[in-house]
């Protein structure tokens, strides 16, 4: 058997999705940007797709741009900004939690001179707002924290902090990318003036993102090329991709309603039986609003790895803290703002998991995790301790 519970890492496209790129490989294959009628007819199609994406965001054509993925999204939105808002200040506010994606940015940015303050959050994963309330300076130019947590699945409060940044008038910029097609995401009402997200987190292709730039906010380009996009983000249009990524959320928009419960019953199974079959254990972030697939485990007195790698011996494919960090064995930035120990932070395995999760891979899991835990304690001298203290 085989179980893939990595899902924030990536998704499976969907048949559905797939059916509808082909021919934008095959016959609509020509450049959007050309002026011939291949190239327009391509132009067409991209545009329905731009204005599909658009009404189910509740945004304008006009606010939406394509990039390459959520990194190159995020990159826009923070350089962009901070570089268009420059004379106004140096300041920036986020999060303690943030994907590589945003945080490395921001460290970059602070390296050049700008001055930046990481906001922390609660044993729950969740965002201090009264930190940030204090934070705000008369130089703040940029605010940005993410909707959800990619490895723990916490959801931050994102319209009360709108609320609060767009009364002093600064830009706010959402890494939405593990929202956007699991929950409803809707920027204009949440007080977002920056929103990214990606195609790949909800069943969409790899290699296409987008950013929403709400109306007046002014954001200088990252990338130096053609006048694509109206002059906001050069480079031909990965136009299967496009399309490929507004019928993904057109498709999740449709269904969301459903996989949001099943996934939920699924997760919420998985970690009562998981409580009752697997002593020493941590669920974290439980106690707060948290996305339905995800489920962050905190196996005490062991090393993430070693369980990942036995459960992908088993066919089970998880993550241990972060997919990102995977390939340098820090313990995960997101645990330790959780004030979670280092050394059971290092213990960590995400299972996420999505709609092509069954409840016959929960329970496949469910038997086999059990054994591969106490296998590996045997083995560890911090159980050992623990155990004959
Ligand atoms: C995956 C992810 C990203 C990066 O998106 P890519 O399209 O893979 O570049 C950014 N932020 C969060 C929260 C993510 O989960």
């Amino acid at each position: 058997m085989e179980a893939y519970f990595d899902n924030n890492a990536t998704t499976r496209m969907d048949e559905r999705v797939l059916e509808t790129m082909l021919p934008f490989f095959k016959d609509v294959f020509a450049n959007p940007s050309s002026m011939h009628r291949k190239g327009q007819e391509a132009n067409v199609h991209m545009e329905k797709s731009r204005e599909k994406i658009c009404e189910i965001l509740g945004i304008e054509p006009l606010e939406l741009v394509f990039t390459a993925s959520g990194t190159e999204s995020n990159n826009l939105a923070i350089r962009g900004a901070v570089k268009a808002y420059k004379k106004r200040g140096n300041h920036i506010i986020t999060s303690r939690i943030e994907h590589p994606a945003v945080l490395t940015t921001i460290k970059e940015l602070e390296k050049e001179g700008y001055e930046v303050s990481y906001i922390d959050v609660d044993t729950n994963g969740v965002l201090d707002i009264e930190q940030l309330k204090k934070e705000i300076r008369e130089t703040t130019i940029l605010v940005s924290i993410m909707h959800a947590n990619n490895e723990t699945g916490v959801i931050q409060p994102i319209a009360e902090i709108g609320k609060i940044v767009k009364e002093k008038g600064i830009v706010f910029h959402v890494d939405a990318v593990q929202t956007v097609g699991k929950l409803e995401v809707k920027p204009k009402e949440m007080g977002v003036d920056l929103l990214t997200f990606s195609g790949h987190k909800f069943y969409g292709p790899k290699g296409v993102g987008a950013l929403f730039i709400k109306m007046g906010t002014r954001l200088t380009k990252i990338l130096t090329g053609g006048h694509q996009e109206r002059k906001r983000r050069p480079g031909t249009h990965n136009v299967p991709g496009i399309v490929g990524m507004a019928k993904a959320l057109e498709l999740c928009e449709m269904e969301r309603k459903e996989d949001y419960k099943r996934e939920k019953e699924l997760r919420d199974y998985f970690e009562e039986e998981m409580l009752k079959r697997v002593p020493e254990i941590m669920l974290n972030g439980k106690e707060a609003d948290r996305l339905p697939g995800t489920s962050s485990v905190t196996f005490k007195y062991l090393e993430g790895e070693s369980i990942l790698l036995r459960l992908d011996f088993k066919g089970i494919a998880v993550s241990s803290g972060s997919a990102c960090s995977s390939d340098d064995l820090k313990a995960s930035h997101v645990l330790l703002a959780m004030e979670i120990p280092i050394e059971f932070a290092h213990g960590t395995i995400r299972f996420s998991l999505g709609k092509y999760n069954t409840k016959e891979e929960i329970d496949y899991a469910l038997e086999v995790i059990p054994p591969v835990i106490e296998g590996l304690r045997n083995m560890s001298p911090l159980w050992n301790e623990f155990i004959n203290k």
